[in-house]
């Protein structure tokens, strides 16, 4: 049998009424009348429906027919007609024609499914069986049977869909996409290395690439000026719902650039790949400091679809008689508030004190909340009467409260509390009061993050340990300077999800050296894990930058999937397992031996049979 002739099921329209066509696919669903068998057929192009009747089929192929059940692999010859009035199935784009068979040929049976893979109804109105009430991991035991499914096959196309326009843009903006290896030694990342044991090199390990940073640093060093790749990322971290062990970054690097050359190709990429889904977006995009996110919003990845901005209250306040922020002020820390505008009427008094100032805010970690609401132009609550007519005026005009909007307030001597609980609250209410836009997407970047962590002796990078610094002149083992350092990096945000982030990197070898030393690093443990890289430095490495793109998510985002599981073609489950492998998996004493994780130690006879002994 050969295929020359075949149709796409889902591109025949009516303008094909008469033509005979060959169409190849499986039965996604059949309707059988007695003489007249009515089927689905579906391939990756769409739908159509086929009409199998003894008027112009051989009675062989009308048994044949008889057979047919759900998913098997089938070939039809047939004609394409108009169908009759008031049997059209507006639920396919072929619903106005039909094709009738006069030949049929069975590629291959399916067994028994184990759920519906068909999403569309034989006739108008009648429902389908989904697969939201099967298990995920049944769906990912068979995913091939899975991927059948239109929907998530859809997911997959527009993925390829979106990288193609991604390589072609890059293409155009001289970028070269560049392979690097898989097997290598450790990128710090600040997770877990997946780690391959070496046959070759007994008792050696290559670790999986966290990310291809060093090596997309090294071709800068190399003169390749402008990099990218569609990369493999492996980390090894606590499970989340929406997080795989091996993910895809879209993963950047240029030469002699600066941030505002980031900023813009970055942003035609992100406003061409949300095109593909149908999603306007417009660029330039919003910038924030690190600072303004946290001190607004309470998070450094800011959800800027809705207001419910934090504004500080503290310098209205110094002088307060009312004791708990007295106290507050008295040990340093900071009075900050909510303006909740016009939800007055849905905020009840015992919600506000019942629910959130004694259960939802401890639970983020803060002591109390104080609550206020704006009736006949005056506030309103259990504390009022602590602050004075002056104080009330000036927490109004601060918050530009107006009648019928809720003020919530938190203080505490930490800073950092109240800005993490004032976000959380922020998320909490915005959520519960349905005020955040579903359709919109918002992109701003945030720059100038601290460049370090800094909890007491211990300090840990922000981003990794190649961002430059905004200044160089700082002494690594000076904590106090070293937590006051910002660095030359930036995140993209949208809609309170980072999807990337990179930086400006450190191409100056004494300055990379220095933060190592910032990191604690002893010399040996530089030069063990970091020397390939110094030495690299030394011989007239570019001033370069870059970026990477969570692919996974950003997909998922512009399809509107629930989780990123459904842009994957065989992703892990929640628990990083994979249902239709069954991998991770043991493997044999004899590979864990050759892979030199265990020492053969002899060997014996048991039940008549050679066993070889084996010891870690
Ligand atoms: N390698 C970084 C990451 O994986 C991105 C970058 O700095 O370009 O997050």
């Amino acid at each position: 049998m050969t295929y020359t002739e075949r149709s796409g099921c889902g591109t025949l329209a009516p303008s094909d009424v008469g033509s005979a066509v060959q169409l190849a696919g499986w039965v996604d669903a059949l309707r059988d009348h007695g003489d007249v068998l009515f089927i689905h057929l579906r391939d990756r192009s769409g739908i159509i429906q086929v009409v199998f009747s003894p008027k112009f089929m051989s009675p062989e192929d009308c048994t044949l027919a008889d057979s047919l059940r759900n998913e098997f692999c089938i070939c039809v010859t047939g004609r394409v007609i108009r169908r009759e009035h008031n049997t059209e199935n507006p639920n396919i784009g072929t619903g106005v024609i039909e094709v009738v068979a006069d030949t049929l040929v069975v590629l291959n049976r399916s067994r028994a499914l184990p759920f519906s893979i068909s999403e569309k109804a034989m006739v108008s109105g009648a429902a389908v069986g989904g697969v939201e009430t099967v298990g995920e991991d049944l769906r990912l035991k068979y995913r091939y049977l899975d991927l059948r499914r239109p929907t998530i096959q859809g997911n997959i196309i527009k993925r390829h869909k979106i990288n193609k326009c991604v390589r072609d843009y890059l293409d155009q903006q001289g970028f070269i996409e560049v392979e690097t290896p898989m097997l290598t030694k450790s990128t710090p990342e600040g997770a877990r290395d997946y780690l391959v044991p070496s046959r070759v090199h007994p008792k050696k390990f290559y670790a999986l690439p966290q990310s291809p940073q060093l090596f997309k640093q090294l071709l800068m060093v190399s003169g390749l000026e402008r990099y990218y790749q569609l990369a493999r990322c492996f980390r090894d971290e606590d499970l989340r719902p929406n997080r795989q062990p091996e993910f895809t970054q879209l993963d950047m690097e240029a030469s002699f650039i600066d941030e505002e050359f980031i900023y813009h190709t970055t942003e035609e990429l992100i406003v061409r790949m949300f095109a593909v889904g149908g999603i306007a977006l417009s660029a330039p995009f919003p910038r924030m400091t690190w600072q303004e996110a946290i001190d607004t919003t309470g998070s450094d990845s800011p959800d800027i679809r809705f207001g419910l901005r934090l504004v500080e209250l503290t310098d209205v306040l110094t002088n307060t008689s009312y004791g708990i922020l007295q106290q507050v002020i008295k040990r340093g820390g900071i009075i900050k508030g909510i303006n909740i505008k016009g939800q007055s009427d849905r905020l009840s008094k015992n919600v506000l004190q019942n629910e959130y100032a004694k259960k939802i805010v401890p639970s983020f970690g803060a002591k109390g909340m104080t609550w206020m609401r704006m009736t006949g132009g005056r506030l309103e609550s259990n504390i009022v009467q602590f602050f004075s007519d002056e104080e009330q005026q000036a927490i109004i005009t601060r918050l530009g409260a107006h009648d019928g909007d809720v003020l919530v307030i938190i203080a505490d001597a930490s800073h950092a509390r109240v800005n993490k609980v004032l976000g959380m609250l922020r998320l909490h209410m915005a959520e519960r009061l349905d005020l955040i836009p579903r359709e919109v997407h918002c992109p701003v970047w945030v720059t100038d993050f601290p460049l370090f962590e800094v909890h007491g002796k211990n300090v840990t990078s922000t981003h990794h340990p190649f961002t430059a610094p905004d200044r160089t002149d700082f002494d690594p083992n000076d904590k106090g300077a070293l937590a006051a350092l910002k660095s030359r990096s930036y995140d993209i945000v949208i809609n309170g999800e980072e999807i990337g982030g990179g930086s400006i990197r450190i191409n100056n070898i004494d300055v990379q050296h220095k933060i190592f030393q910032a990191l604690g690093l002893a010399e040996d443990e530089i030069k063990d894990k970091f020397g390939f890289f110094l030495r690299s430095l030394r011989y007239g490495a570019p001033p370069h930058g870059g970026l990477a793109i969570g692919m996974d998510r950003v997909v998922s985002m512009i399809l509107g999937t629930s989780s990123i599981r459904d842009v994957i073609a065989f992703p892990k489950n929640r628990s990083a397992f994979c249902p239709l492998t069954e991998a991770p998996s043991a493997v044999s004493d004899k590979q864990l031996a050759e892979a030199g994780l265990l020492e053969a130690v002899g060997v014996g006879w048991v039940d008549g049979k050679k066993v070889v002994k084996f010891t870690p």
